[in-house]
């Protein structure tokens, strides 16, 4: 782990100064500690487990004493024992373990939101099912709502269809049990789609209806559509849902956005998140989250990176600057950039051609000169700049434009905390470079495990062990690694993308990588404390530490200790942010 450093204090550093404030609550909370005979009482306390507070200095414990929305206290049982009064309330952990609320690193909030706001038709084993997800949307949904989701398959359901045509289902069932709201379901594939009576009513489509180039309306044995719409005839309903939000007034697509961001939180918070770094993020959401957190609605806590696509980048980022906004709940300094593409459509920017695909190198998506033009116009405004970067060659132009940025500054790079989003693939001549400019490495996991069966097809076996997902060789060159899921690409659950870090064990079996694992602990750091450092937070999270904010996680198992194969049954039990709790698993 890269140690907290001191805060430095270059001059008109405003970023700086805000460090200098948390760095002084954290100072008066040491100092005002309580002693030990007259210790003040804790509003919460974590007792009978084992806790790890990934902080050094007390590496591990068995409680932990919340006040307010601060750790006051961690300690053995008898120490945290004096910190109970009337009013505590304690949770017993039996043995459990306690650790720093997981950071995710980089996700979407929103888009995790709008996807909870779709049907998941992912788990459906028959067609009942679906109807039956179907039914339950339409019994929550007004009159004339679309019902939209995803994730269906008829040839993982048990029955098969009655009656079917072409082996897929026809929409009779679906219609009866949603008559007066519209519903548009795609299939797992994105291939096809499935529509009920109305959306085709309102899509125009009849018997009459002609198949469009490349798609295909499936009939019965009558002419009729079953409701199934192959390929590019899913269109035809898709548009007529798109037409229905076009009529959609402010008010109703702000309430929505709010909708959908409290879903988000939700499952975020039953993931043991609690704390969100939005990677690219226009004013409107800004202000969502803004209002969301005067309401009293948004806990969870956001660091959002502005998207270096929307226009008038250089008025906005001082009137969008914000640090800690209520009470740590939303902080806005940092930048999102592009640099390539992804890997899977080969659209990462290589050094050296696809294996698969010897004709390309893949993509610079942005020139670089307009990435170097964000770059400069981040350090002038104080900010932070995340650079997508997924190829080797991407990442290497992007460390050359930091590094010719930095080269111009009078006081170096020290501290500004760059970061590269994804870091996915790297030439070993770049590795250290990241250390050299403080450069954070803001990596995903999960995509070693996800991605990692195709990856060899994309850059052959040897440059992928000398390349993909160098974590081990990062951490040993002195460079921070972060973890996080890339939400909604990934699910956010933070646990496989740990054991993505430290098992890396794909569904085929095998590891991709099996040199560059981190520790159980890295991977632990990677979540928590590493990830507050690339967003400059360490000073109030990412450990447990007294005057830190009390954000803790309990896991149904300890994630440090339990077998390989056993990492992926943990649960998240509870999760507190600012000492409250915000979850509980039932039955935990
Ligand atoms: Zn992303």
């Amino acid at each position: 782990m890269r140690l907290p450093r001191r805060p430095t204090l270059p001059a008109r550093s405003v970023r700086a100064l805000a460090l200098t404030a948390a760095a002084t609550t954290l100072l008066s909370a040491w100092a005002c500690q309580p002693k030990a005979e007259t210790p003040e009482t804790a509003d919460l306390i974590l007792r009978g487990g084992r806790v790890v507070t990934v902080d050094p200095r007390i590496p591990e414990a068995e409680a932990v004493a919340i006040r307010g929305d601060r750790i006051v206290s961690v300690g053995s049982e008898a120490d945290i024992e004096a910190f109970r009064g009337d009013e505590t309330e304690v949770i017993e952990l039996d043995g459990r373990l306690a650790i720093p609320g997981f950071i995710e690193g980089h996700g979407h909030l929103l888009g995790l939101g709008t996807a909870r706001l779709q049907l998941d038709l992912m788990p459906t084993t028959s067609y009942q099912d679906l109807i039956d997800l179907v039914e339950e949307a339409v019994a929550a949904a007004e009159p004339g709502d679309w019902i939209v989701g995803r994730g269906w398959h008829q040839s993982k359901w048990d029955p098969v269809p009655d009656p079917a045509v072409r082996g897929f289902q026809t929409h009779d069932a679906l219609s009866a049990v949603s008559p007066e709201n519209p519903v548009l379901l795609r299939h797992a594939s994105g291939h096809a789609s499935f529509a009920n009576a109305l959306a085709m009513e309102l899509a125009g489509v009849t018997a009459e209806t002609v198949d469009p180039p490349g798609g295909e309306i499936i009939q019965d044995a009558s002419g009729q559509p079953t409701g199934i719409f192959v390929e590019t005839a899913a269109n035809l309903v898709a548009s007529a849902y798109t037409a229905s939000r076009e009529s959609m007034t402010t008010e109703e697509l702000e309430e929505e956005a709010m909708r959908s961001l409290l879903l988000a939180q939700e499952e975020a918070f039953s993931k043991g998140v609690t704390s969100f770094q939005d990677a690219g993020v226009d004013v409107e959401t800004v202000e969502l989250y803004r209002q969301a957190i005067d309401e009293g609605k948004l806990k969870l806590r956001v660091w959002a990176m502005l998207s270096a696509r929307l226009p008038d980048l250089a008025e906005l980022l001082p009137t969008l600057r914000v640090v800690d906004y209520g009470g740590h709940r939303l902080t806005v300094r940092a930048i999102k950039a592009y640099a390539d593409g992804a890997l899977g459509s080969r659209g990462a920017w290589l050094l050296d051609p696809y294996e698969d695909d010897p004709g390309t190198t893949g993509h610079n998506t942005v020139p670089l000169e307009d990435i170097a033009a964000v770059v400069r116009l981040a350090l002038q405004h104080e900010y932070q700049v995340g650079t997508h970067a997924i190829g080797d060659r991407a990442n290497q132009a992007v460390l050359d434009l930091y590094a010719a940025a930095f080269a111009e500054l009078p006081d170096g790079p020290e501290d500004l905390r760059f970061r590269v989003e994804h870091s996915q693939i790297l030439h070993p001549f770049d590795v250290p470079r990241f250390a050299d400019l403080g450069v954070v490495a803001a990596m995903q996991g999960i995509h070693a495990i996800s991605d990692g069966p195709w990856t060899p097809d994309r850059l052959g076996e040897q440059r992928t062990l000398e390349r993909a997902y160098q974590f081990r060789d990062l951490i040993d060159a002195g460079v921070t690694v972060m973890n996080g899921t890339d939400v909604p690409v990934e699910d956010i659950d933070p646990i496989p993308s740990y054991f993505g870090t430290v098992v890396g064990r794909m569904n085929n079996g095998e590891v991709l990588n099996p040199d560059q694992l981190m520790t159980r602990m890295e991977g632990l750091e990677a979540y928590t404390i590493n990830a507050a450092y690339g967003a400059h937070e360490e000073f109030s999270k990412g450990s447990l530490t007294p005057g830190k904010l009390a954000d803790v996680v309990v896991l149904s198992q300890d994630i440090l200790e339990v077998p390989d194969d056993q990492i992926l049954s943990t649960r998240v039990d509870v999760t507190i942010v600012g000492g409250e709790v915000v979850y509980r698993r039932e039955g935990s």
